[in-house]
């Protein structure tokens, strides 16, 4: 890992601990030339299965949108950024653990949706509502209803 200050070749690591789950580990580094300081994080690369969009273009899980989908939907509420990774650490391991080659993308909504519900209410009601863009107001609490009993489909 080079330096990304100064470009040496050489860093030692001060601190290493696992977070989220368990599945990431964060390394403080210092250079040994310039003695800056700098993060990394390590975690194994595992096959997502690929999303199929409602229209059925088929295209690659993509970490980053999922992130901006939860901190959108998490917008000025109080929840941190350690509890949305471990989120988003969740739900790509429900994603893996189908076993499935292509995924629904509606099958990560319903994931995201479940995360939410137990980290934020407003947030859960945010990110449901321009999701399932429901008819009525009815619908949208038949919806809640059935989340809130921990049944999906
Ligand atoms: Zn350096």
């Amino acid at each position: 890992m080079h330096c990304p200050f100064c470009g040496a070749v050489d860093t030692k690591v001060i601190d290493s601990r696992l977070v989220s789950a368990g599945n990431h580990v964060r390394r403080r580094r210092e250079c040994i030339t310039c003695e800056e300081r700098f993060t990394t994080y390590e975690s194994a690369e595992l096959v997502m299965p690929r999303i199929i969009k409602q229209d059925g273009i088929r295209e690659p899980f993509n970490e980053d949108k999922l992130l901006a989908g939860l901190t959108k939907a998490l917008e000025k509420r109080p929840v941190g950024i350690e509890k949305i990774e471990e989120a988003i650490v969740r739900i790509k391991a429900n994603l893996r653990s189908t076993g499935e080659r292509e995924i629904q993308s509606r099958d990560v909504g319903e994931q995201v949706m479940k995360e939410l519900r137990d980290l934020d209410e407003v947030a859960f009601v945010r990110f449901a509502s321009v999701y399932r863009s429901f008819k009525d107001l009815n619908e949208f609490r038949e919806e809640i209803d059935r989340l809130s009993k921990g049944t999906s489909k």
